[in-house]
């Protein structure tokens, strides 16, 4: 069980956050499980863990993790949603998603306002989040009535044909990133495919997912259909052993989907893995420096440098360096960083203090390693009082950056950019492949053979040519390497959610060989 601690308020824009929690659907003092259709405690005896809020350092509630006994209740409601959700037509299931997505649009605002109390991003980059995870869901709606087999025709007027069915229970882990749209982008292919839904939000931000099972309910999901369990770690592996679980979805760092792989090959089970990056953003001499620039920043700072994709080496052309960097900084001296509620706010806090001590660490390995900190990389206190305990830093520009350093090297996950420079097309190919991720990667030039050439050769599962770190719903987005297996997104996400039956029919005699 979840439970707040106190009442949220601490100032203006909080304060419109907080009634819209306090008031209607959105209570926070309601535990945050969720099964066979209501909120839902996990047993007593379990140990609590603090949960945190980043803008301001203060305890949210404790996390009170699902055990065995809650993992198996939620299984078991899935497995009972799952037959006459599998049963409807395509076009029944639609309507319900329909309905959800309508919700949410509602909803827009104290979603989002609740996801910056959450995870600590800017309120503005939270309702992107919120429109993500809608436009998700209505992409399979729409999708949701068009699934459909194949006809073969074989000798003699027989045929076989085939069926795109369901898998069962699907599992959903997510990161503390992007808590609401994780559990949207996972659930929205689970449910159009005919699938139930446990997932599993990171214990760093446990707060949203439930009410994204709210209105799934509301809408006229079937009980049990999206269910939602607390926890880390254990809770986690509870649910990828479980033997009446055919999928488990997850997001996370390489680590972890090592593990979750190693789980699920005991059972045998499909899973999609959308883990960690590295990826390079290249930048060549007839680039238009404008876009170059917008496209390095978005490529690191979004929701405080904190995203798989970000194009953390910006592998720029010799000659165009100092003038790439002296605009790259100047932008990022601009940003404006504090409470995340406000709308003039850019960058928002970082979604620990363990978490931000890790970034820090980095830009003073990176200045030990002889980069040079072109800016920010300091721990940001806001004036505002209630706000000198959250996890906010200055967003950072390194230079003289070369391949071998760990600041090149090693996901920082934070808003921390490092320049390389670059001689030739040849040469900045050989180094932007040289990782072990694959999962993004960005070229910005005014040559378009050369883009197209280049892209070509990138080992990246998600390429952007002149933009970066946009993620519309109609496209599929996922890794190569060890960045990930499977895809999220677009049509082709319908066959990680589903399996093919395969039906002959004979319209003759059997010619027995016996
Ligand atoms: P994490 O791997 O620590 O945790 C992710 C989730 O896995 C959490 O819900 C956690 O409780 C759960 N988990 C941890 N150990 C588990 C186990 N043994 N069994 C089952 N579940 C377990 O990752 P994080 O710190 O939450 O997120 C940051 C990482 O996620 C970064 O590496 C980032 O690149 C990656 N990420 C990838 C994508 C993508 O789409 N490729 C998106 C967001 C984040």
């Amino acid at each position: 069980m979840l439970q707040m601690l106190a009442v949220l308020s601490r100032r203006g824009p909080a304060a419109a956050a907080v009634r819209c929690l306090s008031s209607g659907s959105v209570d926070v003092t309601l535990p945050l499980n969720f099964w066979a259709g209501e909120r839902r405690t996990s047993r007593e005896e379990c140990s609590k863990e603090k949960v945190y809020e980043p803008a301001t350092g203060r305890v949210l509630c404790l996390l009170e993790p699902c055990g065995a006994a809650e993992v198996d209740e939620a299984v078991k409601a899935a497995k009972l949603a799952f037959v006459p959700w599998s049963k409807m037509s395509g076009m029944e299931r639609a309507r319900v998603m329909i309905r959800a997505a309508h919700i949410i649009e509602s909803r827009r605002e104290d979603l989002a306002e609740m996801e910056v109390v959450n995870n600590g991003k800017s309120i503005t980059e939270a309702r992107l989040d919120v429109d993500s995870a809608r436009l998700c869901i209505e992409y399979y709606a729409g999708l949701a009535g068009t699934l459909a087999g194949q006809h073969i025709q074989l000798p003699g007027g027989s045929f076989a044909y085939t069926r795109r069915e369901p898998l069962g229970v699907c599992v959903g882990i997510g990161a503390w990133n992007y808590p609401f749209q994780i559990a949207a982008w996972k659930s929205a292919p689970a449910l159009a495919c005919g699938n139930s839904m446990v997932f599993k939000p990171s214990p760093v931000t446990p707060l949203t997912a439930v009410l994204l099972a709210e209105i799934y309910a509301q809408a006229g999901a079937p009980d049990g259909l999206f269910n939602v369990v607390q926890g880390g770690q254990e809770t986690g592996s509870l649910l990828c052993h479980h033997t009446d679980v055919a999928k488990v979805s997850f997001t996370g760092s390489v680590s972890t989907g090592q593990k979750i792989m190693e789980m699920a090959s005991k059972g045998v089970k499909s899973v999609t893995l959308e883990l960690g990056g590295k990826s390079p953003l290249i930048v060549f001499e007839d680039s238009d420096l404008e876009n170059a620039v917008r496209g390095a920043l978005m490529a690191n700072f979004l929701s405080q440098g904190q995203v798989c994709s970000n194009g953390t080496r910006v592998f720029v052309q010799k000659d165009i360096v100092p003038e790439f960097v002296e605009e790259v900084v100047r932008r990022t001296r601009a940003i404006t960083i504090g409470d995340p509620l406000l709308e003039s706010t850019r960058m928002g806090a970082l979604v620990s203090r363990p978490h931000l001590d890790k970034v820090l660490f980095f830009v003073d390995q990176a200045k030990k390693e002889g980069a040079t900190v072109c800016c920010g990389g300091e721990p940001f206190v806001p004036t505002d009082p209630k706000l000198r305990g959250g996890y906010y830093m200055t967003p950072c520009v390194l230079g003289d950056c070369r391949d071998e350093m760990t600041c090149v090297k090693e996901e920082i996950f934070g808003p921390v950019m490092s320049v390389l420079s670059f001689e030739t097309e040849e040469e900045v190919l050989q180094r932007a492949n040289d990782t072990t991720m694959g999962l993004a990667a960005g070229v910005f030039t005014r040559d378009v053979t050369r883009a197209h050439r280049v892209v070509e050769q990138l080992k990246a599962g998600s390429c952007f040519i002149n933009n970066y770190n946009i993620t519309p719903v109609e496209v599929p987005f996922g890794g190569f390497k060890m960045s990930g297996i499977g895809r999220e997104n677009g049509q082709v996400t319908v066959e990680y959610y589903s399996q093919l039956k395969t039906v002959f029919v004979e319209m003759g005699d059997v010619e027995s060989l016996f």
